[in-house]
């Protein structure tokens, strides 16, 4: 199967990879020459525009940051509808807003183009190994022409509903997860406040009901103050604006992810945005006047 990729950055150049070493015959495209020359190293063909990159493919995926850089990369002129001929999936994998995944879907659909918003969840580690989980909105049939094509990027591909349902879980992702960083902080802080090693408490509960695949992942992160990015804070922000925008549309109460917005916005102001959101602590650290770190790291 022919493949055009669009967006070889943290994410979709281990993607990428991963399709080549599976077979895929895979022609790139990034608005940065860096990553494309990796890719090509590895096989890839390289186009010179998102329109070169979709002309005669099956499938065009695109990850990008969010929702104005797809619509660019899909709608503008030189952008993948100018390439891609009736017939062809064009499967997003950034994580954007549902209402402008399912604009998109319906552009693509005047010109026959099919189109799967797929964003992913695991960060650059999953994407390394292939072991991402991917939530898909669209058509089932579409889905399953590209079920064995996205289980070669990750673990579990899993059909969500219409298109815009794959975005809408994601931001349901994102919320369980800033929600989570948020409530281990604010744990982590009285434990610290109180006298209690930040680290026993950790060692103690995550065996128990509020043990967590994110308070297994960022408490260390806490308690040895190493906040090198995995996910950003300035990317977590963009994906709760996706998630109260949407939440307005639909009528959904989010008072918690408004708080949580609020602590990220408040974080990107001191300058943190570059810094992995399991630096929500450090929101809580300056309240408080404490660092909340294990007490053989202090
Ligand atoms: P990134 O910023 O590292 O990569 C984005 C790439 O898109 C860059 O290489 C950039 O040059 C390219 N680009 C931007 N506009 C373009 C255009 N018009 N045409 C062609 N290329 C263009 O971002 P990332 O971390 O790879 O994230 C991509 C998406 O995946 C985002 O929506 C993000 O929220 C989501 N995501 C990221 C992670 C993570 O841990 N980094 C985890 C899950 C999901």
């Amino acid at each position: 199967m022919k493949v055009g990729f669009i967006g070889l950055g943290i994410m979709g150049k281990p993607m990428a990879l991963n399709l080549i070493r599976a077979g895929y015959t895979l022609t790139v495209y990034d608005i940065n020459p860096e990553p494309v020359e990796a890719v090509c190293a590895a096989g890839a063909r390289r186009a010179a525009s998102a329109s070169e990159a979709a002309r005669g493919n099956q499938v065009v995926i695109t990850m990008l940051p969010n929702s104005p850089h797809v619509k660019a990369a899909v709608l503008d002129e030189g952008g993948v509808l100018e390439g891609a001929t009736p017939g062809t999936i064009l499967i997003d994998m950034s994580s954007i807003a549902p209402l402008a995944s399912k604009e998109i879907a319906e552009a693509c659909a005047k010109k026959g183009v099919r189109m799967l918003d797929a964003p992913v969840s695991g960060g650059e580690p999953k994407a390394i190994d292939g072991t991402l989980s991917i939530m898909a909105g669209g058509a089932r049939e579409d889905f399953e022409r590209v079920y064995d094509l996205l289980l070669k990027m990750g673990a579990s591909a899993v059909l969500c509903g219409d298109v815009g349902a794959g975005n809408t879980t994601k931001l349901a992702n994102q919320i369980i997860v800033a929600l989570n960083i948020a409530a281990m902080s604010e744990a982590l802080t009285l434990g610290t406040m109180a006298g209690v090693d930040p680290e026993s408490i950790f060692r103690a509960i995550r065996g128990g009901l509020a043990g967590s695949t994110v308070l297994d992942a960022k408490a260390p992160m806490v308690m040895s103050g190493n906040f090198k990015p995995g996910f950003k804070i300035d990317l977590h922000i963009k994906d709760l604006n996706n998630a109260l925008d949407t939440g307005h549309a639909v009528g959904a109460p989010l008072p918690l992810t408004a708080y949580a917005m609020e602590i990220l916005e408040r974080l990107r102001a001191d300058g943190h945005g570059q810094l992995d959101h399991s630096a929500i602590v450090k929101y809580y650290e300056k309240l408080a006047d404490v660092e909340v770190r294990a007490a053989d790291r202090k």
